[in-house]
């Protein structure tokens, strides 16, 4: 027995994940060709996505790494969002791609595009690896969507319960909710 299994269900499994991380990189080179493409990878959450999305996008490409706080460890948002670290170069001119995890209630990636709008970027773009429409609180248009799910809680793939799970390779829902 692996350590999660008592923990975590399968709910999309690796090679599933994968394929549509293949998927997107694909649709984001065509849409984004002739472009400077950055991407923002909002941590932690998306980092595993962002970084495997990276390497599925044929384009040159930057990759800034922005922090948020927005849930504290157990499983609900709080919606209070703040900038815990910020991108390491000035977004104005840009054309900038948000990576995010999951949109659960939509409140932090209402605040990232209000704060990254006002930097006066050329273009600001949503790409999430899962959407949780029945919980949404603010409407946000996913411009590069991976999986909608069911509103369960889950982890794996860099999302986790208490900072842990981010590293099983696939998306698993926590069996104790
Ligand atoms: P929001 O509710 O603002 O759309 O989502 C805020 C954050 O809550 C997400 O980026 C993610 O870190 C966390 N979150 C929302 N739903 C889940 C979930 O099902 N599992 C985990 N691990 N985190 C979640």
């Amino acid at each position: 027995m692996t350590f999660h299994e008592k923990d975590v269900g399968v709910l999309i499994s690796e090679e599933a994940v994968q394929a549509r991380v293949k998927e997107l990189g694909a649709a984001i080179t065509r849409d984004y060709q002739g472009k400077e493409l950055t991407l923002i990878c909002v941590l932690k959450g998306s980092a595993f996505f962002a970084i495997d999305l990276a390497r599925a996008i044929d384009l040159p490409l930057t990759l800034e790494f922005l922090g948020v706080s927005s849930y504290h460890g157990g499983t609900e948002s709080t919606g209070e969002v703040r900038i815990t670290t910020d991108v390491s170069k000035p977004m104005a001119g840009k054309h900038l791609l948000i990576i995010e995890d999951i949109i659960d209630t939509g409140l932090t990636m209402s605040f990232l595009l209000e704060n990254l709008r006002a930097r006066h970027p050329a273009s600001v773009k949503i790409c999430s690896l899962l959407e949780k429409p029945a919980r949404a609180k603010a409407k946000v248009d996913i411009d590069y969507k991976g999986f909608v799910i069911e509103d369960k809680f889950v982890v794996g793939y860099g999302l986790d319960y208490g900072e842990k799970y981010r590293n099983l390779p696939f998306i698993g829902v926590w069996k104790h909710t």
